[in-house]
C-alpha cells in the first residue's frame, strides 16, 4: 500500500505532513511489541501502522511475545482486572506474569532506537531499558478508567519505567511520573477490512454464511468475549423481536491470547438455539471481507461492551456510513455523540429501544450514518494516528518543547 493512495482519502496535505515529520525520524529503528499477530483491535491496527511507517521511511519492525497457556490465563485476567471486572490475581500469578517477562527478555532482541510496547502482557519487559539505554513507550489500550487498584499499583511500577506513556481518553490515564499522551486509535481505510465492496461480494459473504436480505440485519461483531456482552445483545434482540420482526448475527473470531472466547461461545450458541433468525458465526482470522461484508450488509450495528477502551468496530461502522448503536462506555463516548452520529445507550431495555427507534425511522438511521462516516473521516482514520505517532517519536528527542497533537 503507497502512503500516496491515501491522497484520495484525506487530500494532500495531510500525505505531505507524514513525510515531513517521517523525514526528520530517519535513521531512527522502531521496536513495536505486543502479545498477539491477529486477533483484537491491537493486531488489526499494528498491522496497518508497522507497513505503513515503513513505507515512510521509518524503519518499525514488530515483534509478537512468546508465552503458555497459563501466562496468557493471567494476562487475560489483568485485562479484565484493569478493565475493573471483579478478578482476584494471586502473588503467584503475579510472578508467573514476571517470569514470562524475564523470559521474553532473554529471547527477544529489545534492540531499537525507541521500543514501543502496546498493552500489559509485555509491560515488565522495561527492565531491560537501563542495559540498553534506548527509548521505550507504553502504549495502553485498556480502559483503565476504575481499575483493580491493587493491580494498577503492581504495574504502575514498570509504566513509571518508560520514557512515555500513551492512552486512549484523559480518563484511563492516572496520576503518572512520565509523560502521558492521549492518542485515539485508528482504521485503514484501504484495508480490505474497510475499502468499499460490489453488491456481488457482499451478497457472496451473505450467501456463505446462509443469511437473507428478506429482514432488518442487527450486528454485533467482536471477539467472543464477557465484556463484549453478547448475552446483553441477545437480550436486547429478543425484546425488539416482541414488536419489530428482524435477525440478528452475532459474529466473532477468537484471539491467541484470548482463552475464554471459547466458552463465552457455547454460551452464546446456548442461547440461541431454536432461533433461526440469529445467526452466530465463528469468523476466522483474519476475515476481512467477512467482516466488512457484513457490516455493510447490516441495517443497524450494535457495540454492547460493558468496557472498551475504544471500538475499532464502532470506527469501521461509522466509516461505513452505518447507524450505530453502542454502550455509554470508555473510549466509546469519544467516538460516539448521543443523537448526532450514533446512539448511546446504558442498559439492555435502552438498547432494545433504540433498536427500534432506528428500523421504525429510517430517515433518522440515515442521518446518523451520514454524520458517523463524516466524523470517522475527520478523527478515526489511519493517517492521523501515524502523525499522533510520529509527533509522539519526535518529542522523545526533544524533552523541552512543546508538542501539539
Ligand atoms: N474482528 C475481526 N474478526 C472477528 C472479530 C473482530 O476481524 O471475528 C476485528 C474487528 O473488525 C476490529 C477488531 O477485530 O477490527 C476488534 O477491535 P475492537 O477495538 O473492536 O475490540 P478488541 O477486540 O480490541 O477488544
Amino acid at each position: 500500500m503507497s502512503i500516496d493512495e491515501y491522497i484520495s482519502v484525506v487530500g494532500k496535505g495531510p500525505v505531505e505532513e507524514l513525510k515531513i515529520l517521517a523525514d526528520k525520524l530517519s535513521g531512527k529503528v522502531i521496536k513495536t511489541i505486543n502479545s498477539t499477530q491477529m486477533g483484537g483491535g491491537v493486531a488489526e491496527i499494528l498491522n496497518r501502522i508497522v507497513p505503513l511507517l515503513n513505507e515512510l521511511g521509518v524503519l518499525t519492525k514488530w515483534e509478537v511475545i512468546g508465552g503458555s497457556a497459563d501466562f496468557f490465563s493471567v494476562t487475560k485476567k489483568i485485562h479484565n482486572a484493569l478493565h475493573g471486572a471483579p478478578v482476584t490475581i494471586t502473588d503467584e500469578e503475579l510472578d508467573l506474569f514476571l517470569q514470562n517477562n524475564k523470559i521474553n527478555m532473554e529471547e527477544m532482541d529489545l534492540n531499537g532506537d525507541i521500543v514501543f510496547i502496546h498493552d500489559p502482557q509485555p509491560v515488565a519487559l522495561i527492565e531491560k531499558k537501563e542495559e540498553l539505554g534506548n527509548k521505550w513507550v507504553w502504549r495502553c489500550h485498556i480502559d483503565t478508567h476504575t481499575p483493580d487498584w491493587r493491580l494498577w499499583r503492581f504495574l504502575k511500577k514498570y509504566i513509571e519505567m518508560y520514557d512515555a506513556s500513551v492512552f486512549s481518553s484523559p480518563s484511563f490515564a492516572h496520576p503518572l511520573s512520565i509523560k502521558k499522551f492521549l492518542i485515539t486509535p485508528s482504521i485503514d481505510p484501504l484495508s480490505l477490512k474497510n475499502q468499499e465492496l460490489s453488491k456481488e461480494t457482499i451478497d457472496s459473504v451473505l450467501g456463505k454464511f446462509d443469511i437473507k436480505r428478506n429482514k432488518p440485519i442487527i450486528t454485533q461483531i467482536s471477539r467472543f468475549d464477557r465484556l463484549k456482552d453478547p448475552v446483553g445483545v441477545i437480550e436486547a434482540y429478543n425484546l425488539v423481536k416482541k414488536s419489530v420482526d428482524c435477525q440478528l448475527i452475532l459474529a466473532g473470531g477468537t484471539a491467541v491470547d484470548d482463552p475464554e472466547s471459547a466458552e463465552v461461545l457455547s454460551e452464546v450458541r446456548e442461547r440461541t438455539e431454536g432461533d433461526p433468525d440469529i445467526h452466530v458465526l465463528l469468523l476466522e482470522t483474519p476475515a476481512d471481507i467477512e467482516v466488512n461484508a457484513l457490516q455493510r450488509a447490516s441495517t443497524i450495528i450494535l457495540q454492547k461492551s460493558l468496557r472498551e477502551g475504544f471500538g475499532l468496530t464502532v470506527s469501521e461502522a461509522m466509516w461505513k456510513g452505518k447507524p450505530i448503536i453502542a454502550s455509554a462506555v470508555g473510549g466509546i463516548t469519544f467516538q460516539i455523540t448521543h443523537d448526532y452520529n450514533g446512539l448511546l445507550t446504558r442498559t439492555i431495555e435502552g438498547t432494545a429501544y433504540a433498536i427500534k427507534e432506528l428500523l421504525c425511522n429510517p430517515g433518522y438511521a440515515k442521518r446518523l450514518g451520514r454524520n458517523a462516516r463524516e466524523s470517522a473521516k475527520q478523527n478515526l482514520l489511519v493517517t492521523r494516528h501515524i502523525r499522533d505517532y510520529l509527533l509522539l517519536f519526535l518529542s522523545l528527542y526533544h524533552p523541552g518543547d512543546i508538542v501539539y497533537m
